[in-house]
């Protein structure tokens, strides 16, 4: 094994709580409707391209990516489209949405749903990148940002590293760890196919040390075939949170700093998480869009804590049900893990592409903690791995003090968390600084676009 890496600067030690870490994959079946959000990445929604009454297949576009940074959305049922509407989804707010009447699950043609592991990438790097694009990929993270446009690497740069983020640094969430283990070829195959499409002849897999089993095999299936994983690498690392931040994770690796508002392209690296590359096997060798992922659903309380394939669509209450159903004493549910995930105040938000884990948390866990006020002691700053003064900022967002808040860099916050999980005068300092961050970066755009 290669010796353990982590980044230098800040970072916490939550606990571990990876309850589903030995649960096999189980599929979700499809539920009688499924409700399929036209948002489902950072950037605009896609454009509905069906109507009520229509007929689709699994797999058929019904949402054609508008802009830029957006992502087609597919269908992931065959059924006929009930109604074309609004959805609440795990944000409280009511999106856009086609509501099909689930009916079969045959397949749009040209999608190959066989088994068969295919070795041999045809495509070269182009046709790679816009068959990413043509089957929606994004950031499965939770960042949901569009891969394609990651993958396009801007004149004057190379890239030199592809970094899978494997670390699942998150508590609770095992989503990533399953798929490593039960998909290690697949995996590795999209690994290498990202490694062509950027032109990349080092691809560094970045795992937390937590996960041995994971690191074993990924290390015996590269030597098992060394021609066919050429350039792959697994990189071990400390257990420490916020591992799997971009920024953190190539600093880790490579010992490279990505610049204030730069992009990790700036160091050579380009960065995918575990879910993602599978993802991309699955459309650059198969043809298959992004109809589906792993969901960890957990909690202390939960009954069985598990890792579920789920269709985009489907509601998170039928993949609470199959946990063993909503704990009597659960008072918070979270989408994603603890640190990094928002509450949601429903449960049949659908599952959509970036819903990597939905975290039950009992009234043990969740215990309201008295906030006091700030004893300047000076431990958010020194666990803030981005090395910001948190303290600080949430008193200057609390204020709208948006100058002060851009000069004291909110917008490099990567939102960990880290700062308010220290903090002994349990401050909410994160839901401040997010605040402040989207209120700075609104102000910055405006002018910059004047
Ligand atoms: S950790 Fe909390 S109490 Fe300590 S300086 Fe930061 S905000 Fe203040
Ligand atoms: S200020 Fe942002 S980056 Fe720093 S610890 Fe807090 S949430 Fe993390």
């Amino acid at each position: 094994m290669n010796p353990l890496k982590t980044f230098p600067k800040g970072g916490v030690h939550p606990k571990e709580n990876k309850l589903s870490a030995n649960e096999p994959i189980i599929n979700i079946p499809l539920p009688k409707q499924i409700i399929v959000p036209m948002g489902q990445c950072l950037g605009a929604p896609a454009d509905c391209i069906v109507q009520k009454g229509d007929t689709v297949k699994t797999g058929q576009l019904i949402g054609t990516a508008k802009g830029f940074v957006s992502a087609n959305v597919h269908s992931p049922a065959t059924g006929t489209v009930a109604k074309v509407d609004t959805v609440m989804d795990h944000t409280g707010y009511y999106k856009p949405a086609v509501f099909i009447n689930v009916e079969d699950d045959q397949w749009a043609d040209g999608i190959d749903t066989t088994d068969e592991l295919l070795t041999e990438i045809k495509l070269d790097s182009k046709e790679i990148i816009d068959r990413i694009k043509e089957c929606g990929i994004v950031g499965m993270g939770g960042a949901t940002f569009p891969t394609h446009i990651k993958l396009m690497i801007p004149e004057g740069k190379k890239a030199e590293y592809v970094i899978i983020n494997a670390a699942e640094c998150e508590p609770y969430l095992t989503c990533d760890n399953r798929l490593l283990l039960e998909k290690t070829q697949e995996f590795l195959m999209g690994v290498k196919i990202v490694m062509k499409a950027v032109n990349a002849d080092k691809g560094v897999v970045g795992i937390e040390k937590n996960k041995a089993s994971a690191i074993e095999l990924l290390d015996k299936t590269i030597a098992s075939n060394p021609e066919l994983y050429a350039g792959i690498m697994v990189q071990p690392l400390k257990t420490k949170y916020p591992q799997g931040g971009e920024k953190q994770i190539i600093k880790a690796i490579t010992g490279r700093e990505v610049p204030s508002g730069k992009l990790p392209i700036e160091t050579g690296c380009v960065v995918v998480n575990v879910s993602s590359s599978f993802a991309i096997y699955e459309a650059v060798q198969k043809h298959k869009p992004l109809i589906d992922r792993i969901v960890t659903v957990t909690g202390l309380s939960v009954k069985k804590p598990s890792n579920f394939k789920v269709r985009f669509g489907t509601p998170a209450n039928l993949l609470i049900d199959e946990a063993g159903g909503l704990p009597e004493n659960t008072t918070n549910i979270i989408n994603g893990g603890p640190m990094m995930g928002k509450s949601v105040s429903v449960t049949d938000f659908p599952v959509i592409k970036g819903t990597s884990g939905i975290l039950l948390m009992s009234d043990k866990e969740a215990q309201p903690r008295n906030t006091t006020n700030c004893i300047r002691c000076g431990k958010c700053m020194s666990v803030c791995p981005m090395g910001l003064e948190p303290y600080l900022l949430n008193r200057e967002a609390k204020f709208d003090l948006f100058d002060e808040t851009e000069k004291h860099h909110i917008m490099d916050c990567i939102e960990c968390g880290s700062c308010e999980f220290t903090c002994p005068a349990n401050i909410p300092l994160l839901d401040y600084i997010r605040y402040g961050k989207a209120r700075t970066g609104a102000i910055i755009r405006s002018r910059n676009q004047k």
